[in-house]
């Protein structure tokens, strides 16, 4: 177990001409206590506490900026001139932002951005794509919120959380060892995995299909109630009621989330293979813009979650292609259909498969695709076949 640690690039999205003034309030009164206190060398925190408590800021800021002053006298490079004329971001203690999630809106991510005392900034954020594990742990209160940053770059603002996650040393085994996981996530079952026994043969199919039937029940109630509520023009209770409701969905893929990788965690060296998140976007099924946008949202949550739950317990995580993985019979490799939803039917009359599951399908193919991306060790469909017979999966 030992700490990790990294800091999230927020970009503030558009803030209106009212909010950019207030962000530069806090930024010049901040570099204006940070003057301050720089020139009157206040090399103690209490020194320090004594200039910045007659500046317009918050308690955030200043206590973040009273731990600093000290560090940076400290440094003899620097001079007030310097310290004058350079774009200092504005510190802030963890106690003042926070994040806020609203997946029903364009831009998902809020941040509370404290300005005066007991007066704040709300300000949609757009994060990094490779970071949204981390803000699914913050969100979720799993990884743990340290100092923050406002700063201005280039006319954009930025918002800098830094972010620790307690996590497991991964242990390194041979592939050959290890025990890959396919992970398929669905459209009908929210997830389906299973990994291979030593046999070959499926083992311990495992789908979470009810949660697959709740989150869709949940968001066909969620945009048949915005829409009533629109018609009667309560945007704002409209906006309530998501709230609430995509809360749910999100306690929803949680479960989902801790089940796969407890289920990973059952098995010796296991490591889970999940399908690249952009085929996930780009298979979405049919339907109105927000529907579409709304379900890939909740697999770019799922995808999150399980990333950084397995990191958090030292369970590897391996992103393969998924291009064709549901359309492909595991066994042979041919081409199939799907019969219905839930039934893969494989088009070689040699195939032994017929007619399979159709998701276990899609998990094993990317248990296929796993060993096909290990030069080391390159897996041949036809080292199953013989063992492998019909799967039962309820
Ligand atoms: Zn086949």
């Amino acid at each position: 177990m030992g700490p990790l640690t990294e800091t999230l690039t927020l970009k503030l999205v558009n803030p209106n001409t009212h909010k950019e003034r207030k962000l530069r309030e806090t930024r010049d009164e901040y570099q204006r206590a940070l003057h301050g206190a720089f020139i009157q060398d206040c090399d103690t925190q209490s020194q320090a506490n004594d200039v910045v408590v007659d500046y317009d800021l918050s308690g955030y800021a200043k206590n973040a900026l009273k731990q600093y002053v000290p560090n940076l006298l400290d440094d003899d490079t620097y001079g007030a001139e310097e310290l004058r004329e350079g774009n200092h971001p504005v510190r802030f203690t963890n106690e003042g932002p926070t994040l806020d999630h609203k997946p029903q809106n364009a831009i998902e991510w809020y941040v509370k951005i404290p300005h005066y005392e007991d007066y704040h900034l709300w300000l949609p954020a757009q994060p990094k794509s490779n970071q949204r594990e981390w803000l699914e742990a913050l969100y979720h209160g799993d990884a743990e919120m340290g100092e923050c940053q406002l700063i201005e770059r280039d006319g954009e603002w930025y918002f800098h959380v830094s972010a620790t996650m307690s996590v497991e040393q991964a242990s390194s085994v041979s592939v050959e060892e290890q025990t890959p996981i396919g992970v398929d996530i669905g459209e009908v079952a929210l997830a389906t995995v299973c990994h291979r026994a030593e046999c070959g043969s499926p083992a311990n199919p495992t789908l979470w299909s009810s949660e697959g039937r709740e989150v869709r029940r949940l968001r066909e109630t969620y945009f048949s109630a915005v829409k009533r509520l629109q018609e009667r023009e309560s945007e704002r209770l409209a906006e309530e009621y998501g709230d609430e409701l995509w809360a749910r969905i999100d306690d929803i893929l949680h479960t989902v989330s801790r089940g796969i990788v407890e289920y990973a965690q059952q098995v010796d060296n296991p490591i889970l293979v999940i399908e690249d998140l952009t085929h996930i976007r780009e298979n979405m099924d049919y339907g109105q813009f927000m529907n579409r946008r709304l379900h890939g949202w909740a697999f770019a949550k799922l995808h999150a979650q399980i990333t950084y739950k397995a990191k958090e317990h030292g369970i590897p995580v391996e992103i393969v292609d998924p291009a064709y993985t549901s359309k492909e019979c595991h066994a042979c490799g041919e081409h199939g259909y799907r019969l219905q939803q839930a039934v893969f039917k494989c088009s070689n009359a040699e195939c032994w498969v017929g007619e399979y599951q159709a998701d276990l399908n899609a998990a094993l193919n990317l248990i296929n695709r796993y060993y096909a991306s290990c030069e080391s060790h390159v897996q041949t469909d036809s080292e199953f076949s013989s063992n492998e017979k019909e799967v039962a999966v309820t």
